[in-house]
């Protein structure tokens, strides 16, 4: 089922002072292609849970519409529209056992689409299945992992089939091992299931590694949507660029004089645009050591983690940390004359940022 937000607008008015409007969600445009898992991914604040709460109808839009597939459902309520949710804090009803959790949603269901206890039983066992849970049935969820919970709320979520299936934040709650575990699940499960997924995080890597897209967001507005591989690769502005990625992308003051880019003295390359002040953000990877390198920083020490072998250096003009980062390959030559290392920067990895409005510049 494709999902379309049109025009989608949702404003809180404060209940301490009437004049103090938050525009959560800020005219958002776009669909979500069937049968496709999504990412919502953003900082703390920026509007994803809302957007969900909109989407499955916990909240009404101030403006706009929304669509499942040709059907304006704008108005229905939130049982009517076909929607699973799961939410971080898994919500399982405690002295029930797995089974009898996963088959609470069809236990109330009216007229013609009430259902046989065995119907029932059927049901829960299939969406037991999916989420590989089905062995453990009769427990309780006190006697679950965290992972193994998750996956009794969405078997829950699934077993009303669902048109669409919205995830808010559901790794949020387990230790690194298992949220690597229940996110591998989770795209297996979509995958399997092909029901349009929407998945809210503000972990970037995690959005990365399971969407098929992904949307960023930044105070209520959307950034970028695409392929997570195209988005890091292409930011359109500098909050994305920031945004995506681990480490961070190291952000420089520049400017562009005479047909050149430059950061402080250094001149780094042709750059065709009026003379101005930029912003020049170059990803961890995008060094090359090189003893005539374009770029000169202050060497400060070599650091090893697992595969990476990371440069750790310093220039006045790098705005983004104390720290410049770059990820080199662990056999590469590390050059120092006079405690100063030299860089040439590979030009996919370089960007120049407008100081007056932060959108990527293309020259
Ligand atoms: P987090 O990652 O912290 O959960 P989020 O991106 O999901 O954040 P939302 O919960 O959607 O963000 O909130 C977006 C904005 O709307 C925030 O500024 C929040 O304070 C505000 N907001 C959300 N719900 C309400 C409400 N019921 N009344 C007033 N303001 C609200």
């Amino acid at each position: 089922m494709k999902i379309i937000l049109d025009h989608l607008t949702k404003k809180f008015v404060s209940i301490h002072n009437k004049k103090e409007i938050v525009t959560a969600v800020n005219d958002f445009n776009f669909e979500i292609p069937d049968g496709v898992l999504i990412g919502l991914l953003g900082p703390s604040g920026c509007g994803k849970s809302t957007t969900l709460n909109l989407i499955c109808g916990l909240e009404n839009p101030t403006e706009g519409r929304i669509f499942f597939g040709e059907n304006d459902i704008t108005d229905l309520p939130p049982e009517s529209r076909g929607v699973g949710m799961v939410f971080q804090n898994y919500a399982l009803y405690p002295h029930m056992s797995v089974k009898a959790n996963i088959m609470f949603p069809l236990e109330n269901l009216k007229g013609d689409k009430k259902l046989s206890k065995a119907e029932i039983e059927e049901r829960a066992l299939k969406a037991a299945k999916v989420v590989e849970i089905d062995e453990l049935m009769e427990r309780k969820p006190s006697e679950l992992s965290g992972g193994q919970q998750q996956r009794v709320a969405i078997a829950r979520a699934l077993v009303k089939t669902p048109n669409v299936l919205l995830l808010d934040e559901p790794l949020s709650n387990l230790d690194a091992r298992l949220r690597l575990q229940t996110r591998e699940q989770i795209r297996r499960i979509q995958k399997e299931t092909k029901i349009t997924t929407v998945f809210v995080t503000h972990d970037q890597e995690e959005a990365m590694s399971i969407s098929d897209l992904i949307v960023v967001m930044n105070k209520g507005v959307l950034q970028q949507m695409g392929k997570p591989q195209e988005v890091y690769n292409n930011p359109k502005n500098l909050f994305v660029a920031k945004f995506l990625g681990t480490p961070a992308i190291n952000v420089f003051d520049g400017k562009i004089k005479d047909g050149y880019l430059y950061i402080g003295e250094n001149k780094i390359r042709k750059a065709q645009a009026d003379d101005q002040d930029v912003y020049v953000a170059i990803r961890p990877e995008g060094f090359i050591v090189s003893e005539k390198g374009v770029l000169e920083c202050e060497f400060d020490r070599v650091e090893t983690t697992g595969r990476d072998t990371s440069i750790i250096s310093h220039n006045p003009n790098c705005i983004s940390d104390d720290d410049i980062r770059t990820i080199v390959d662990a056999d590469e030559k590390i050059i120092v004359n006079d405690n100063k290392i030299r860089f040439d920067l590979k030009d996919h990895k370089t960007y120049i940022f407008s100081k007056t409005d932060e959108k990527v510049m293309n020259v």
